[in-house]
C-alpha cells in the first residue's frame, strides 16, 4: 500500500482548518445549514487519504489475500498484513501474531467471551465489567454466564461519573478470572486508569481486557506499558471504514484458546478425521476478511499519527472545556459525566425537555448528535435517566460549532417551553 503522505507537520498544534479539509463530507449542508457533525462517537467521517486508499487498492491492486498463486493475490496480501503491522505498532504489541482482524470490537470481544471464556472460566468464577459498559462488553458475558454459570460482578461508577480505583479493587477476589472494561466510557468520556486495573486484577490472578472503541480516538495506547491481556477496538471510530474491529492478545494466551469460528483460512489441516489449526492470528481469521478496509484502517492510523495524538489532545481538551462552560452558561443545563481529564464526549439533558425532542431541533439546525441510552442502558438506570443528548467532540469540530450548538439548545428550550 502507498502510504498515505500529509500535509500535516507533527506538532502540538493542531491546524484544524487543514485537518477539515481533507474530510470531504464536513463541507456538506443539510437542511440548507452547514452540518455540524457531533456523532463522531457512533461512528467518525473519514478523511480522503482513507478514502483514497481504499478506492487505490480496489483500482489496483484487489484480490483475495493468503491464497492465489499470482501477482495481486501477492500484493493484497502484503498490503494486509502491512495494515496487521501498522496496527501492532500503533497499539505497541509485541508481535503483529499478536494482531487479530475481527468485524468490529463488539466481535472482537465476543470472540474472548466464546474463545477463552468457554475454555478456562467454569461455573462460580466470576468476570468484572462496570457500570458504564457499553452493551458490546455487558451482553456476551450474559450469554457465557448463561452456558458456564460464570457469576458477572459490577464495578460502580460514581454520581459525576468518575470510576474510583478503589470500589473496583473491592470486587476483586480469588473467583476473579477476567476483568473485561472499557478503556473510556462512549456516555460519560470517563477515562479508566487501565493500568492500575490491569495490576489490580493481575494481582487478584484475573487476565484483563479493554473495550478501546472509545479510547484510541482519542489519545496513545501501550499494551504493554498498560499490561492488557486482550484489547478491543473498532475501525470505524478511528477515521477508518466500518465492517473491521482489532483484538489485541497477548500471543500465548492467544495461542492456548481454541478457534471460536471454523473455516476457511484459519487451519492448518483438514481431514474427515479431525483438523489441525494455524496459530494466532490466523487461528481467529477464518474466511475471507475485511480486505479494503483493513488497508483504510492503516491509512487512518497514518493519518491519526501524523496529526499526532499530542495535538489531538490539547485540540480535543481545549474543545471539551470550552463546551462545557459554553453549555453551563444554559439555563436547566445538565452537563451527565464531569469526571476530571475526561474524554471530550458530552452527554447532557434539558431540564422539562425530552432528549428526543432536543436532538429534533438540533437535527433542523443542522446539528448531528446522538440521542438515547448509547448502548448503555444499564448506566441509564443507574443514574436514573432515560436517556442523554450526546455531542462528541473530535480532531475535526471547532470552538464555533460548539456555539452552533449551544443556540440551537437555546432555540429548542424556547420552541419546546
Ligand atoms: C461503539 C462502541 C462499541 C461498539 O462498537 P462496534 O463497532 O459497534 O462493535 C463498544 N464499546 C464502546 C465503548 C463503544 O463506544
Amino acid at each position: 500500500m502507498a502510504d498515505t503522505v500529509s500535509d500535516h507537520t507533527n506538532s502540538t498544534v493542531l491546524d484544524v482548518d487543514a485537518v477539515r479539509r481533507d474530510f470531504p463530507i464536513l463541507s456538506e449542508t443539510v437542511y440548507g445549514k452547514p452540518l455540524v457533525f457531533l456523532d463522531s462517537g457512533a461512528s467518525a467521517q473519514k478523511p480522503r487519504q482513507v478514502i483514497d486508499a481504499m478506492r487505490h487498492c480496489m483500482e489496483h491492486q484487489y484480490s483475495n489475500v493468503h491464497r492465489g498463486a499470482h501477482y495481486l493475490s501477492a500484493a493484497t496480501t502484503d498490503a494486509f498484513e502491512q495494515a496487521r503491522d501498522r496496527v501492532a505498532r500503533f497499539l505497541n504489541a509485541a508481535s503483529p501474531d499478536e494482531i487479530i482482524f475481527t468485524s468490529n470490537v463488539t466481535a472482537a470481544i465476543n470472540l474472548v467471551a466464546h474463545a477463552y471464556g468457554r475454555a478456562f472460566l467454569k461455573a462460580g468464577d466470576e468476570v468484572i465489567v462496570s457500570e458504564m459498559e457499553h452493551h458490546a462488553n455487558i451482553v456476551p458475558w450474559q450469554l457465557l454466564a448463561e452456558a458456564t454459570g460464570v457469576v458477572l460482578r459490577v464495578a460502580p461508577v460514581e454520581d459525576d461519573g468518575s470510576f474510583r480505583i478503589e470500589r473496583f479493587a473491592e470486587l476483586l477476589n480469588d473467583r476473579t478470572r477476567l476483568v473485561s472494561i472499557t478503556h473510556c466510557s462512549n456516555v460519560l468520556g470517563t477515562n479508566v486508569p487501565a493500568k492500575e486495573v490491569a495490576r489490580l486484577a493481575h494481582d487478584a490472578g484475573a487476565k484483563v481486557l479493554f473495550d478501546g472503541a472509545q479510547a484510541v480516538v482519542h489519545g496513545p495506547v501501550d499494551v504493554q506499558y498498560i499490561d492488557a491481556d486482550f484489547y478491543g477496538f473498532t475501525a470505524h471510530k478511528l477515521y477508518g471504514p466500518s465492517g473491521l474491529g482489532v483484538l489485541y492478545g497477548k500471543l500465548d494466551i492467544l495461542n492456548s484458546m481454541p478457534p471460536f469460528l471454523g473455516g476457511g483460512d484459519m487451519i492448518d489441516k483438514v481431514s474427515f478425521k479431525g483438523s489441525t489449526f494455524k496459530e494466532a492470528p490466523h487461528r481467529f481469521e477464518a474466511g475471507t476478511p475485511a480486505i479494503v478496509e483493513a488497508i483504510g484502517l492503516h491509512a487512518a492510523i497514518n493519518y491519526v499519527a501524523d496529526i499526532g495524538f499530542d495535538a489531538i489532545r490539547a485540540h480535543e481538551a481545549g474543545l471539551r472545556d470550552y463546551a462545557h462552560e459554553r453549555l453551563s452558561a444554559i439555563d436547566g443545563m445538565r452537563l451527565i459525566g464531569t469526571a476530571p481529564d475526561k474524554a471530550a464526549i458530552i452527554s447532557f439533558l434539558v431540564d422539562g425537555l425530552h432528549p428526543y425532542d432536543v436532538a429534533a431541533v438540533l437535527d433542523r439546525q443542522g446539528v448531528a448528535c446522538r440521542v438515547g441510552h448509547h448502548c448503555a442502558e444499564p448506566l441509564m438506570d443507574r443514574l436514573g435517566i432515560i436517556g442523554t443528548v450526546r455531542a462528541t467532540l473530535a480532531m475535526y469540530n471547532t470552538k464555533a460549532e460548539i456555539d452552533v450548538l449551544g443556540e440551537a439548545i437555546e432555540k429548542a428550550k424556547k420552541m419546546l417551553a
